[in-house]
């Protein structure tokens, strides 16, 4: 895998996950809270979110699938903006790994899928209404 992947692929990546937000219903901003909402809602079931220490050499967020419940394992250590951005990126692991797109080549498509919750997480972060208010987490 290239070390910086090309312009057209994030340029891509960025407005999937705008789209992605617009098509959960999404106002321009909104909060944490809210997005947590809508993905509940789409998926019928609840998301619950555990700050934990991990380990300094990462993962820094975790999404655990369980029976009737998502699990959202993110680092505590990380600050707050961070953390949203974490929490961002395993929502998108929620909304995009769906059991359909299991059949791809495995490396390949867990690298596509990483860049593609990051930038999730980042567009996420940017229409977080947090950041209208700084020093307010
Ligand atoms: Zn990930």
């Amino acid at each position: 895998m290239a070390r910086y992947s090309d312009d057209d692929l994030v340029l891509t990546l960025v407005r999937q996950a705008g789209a992605v937000l617009d098509d959960l219903g999404l106002p321009g901003s909104f909060t944490l809270a809210e997005l947590q909402a809508r993905i509940e809602a789409r998926r019928g079931r609840p998301i619950q979110i555990h700050p934990r220490p991990m380990p300094a050499e990462g993962p820094h967020g975790l999404w655990v699938a369980g029976e009737r419940v998502d699990y959202v394992f993110v680092d505590a250590a990380a600050p707050p903006l961070r953390r949203a951005q974490i929490i961002g990126h395993e929502f998108g692991h929620i909304l995009f790994d769906a059991p359909s797109a299991q059949g791809c080549a495995r490396s390949g498509y867990e690298e596509l899928i990483e860049q593609r919750c990051e930038w999730f997480g980042t567009v996420a972060l940017q229409r977080f209404r947090l950041l209208e208010r700084p020093g307010t987490p």
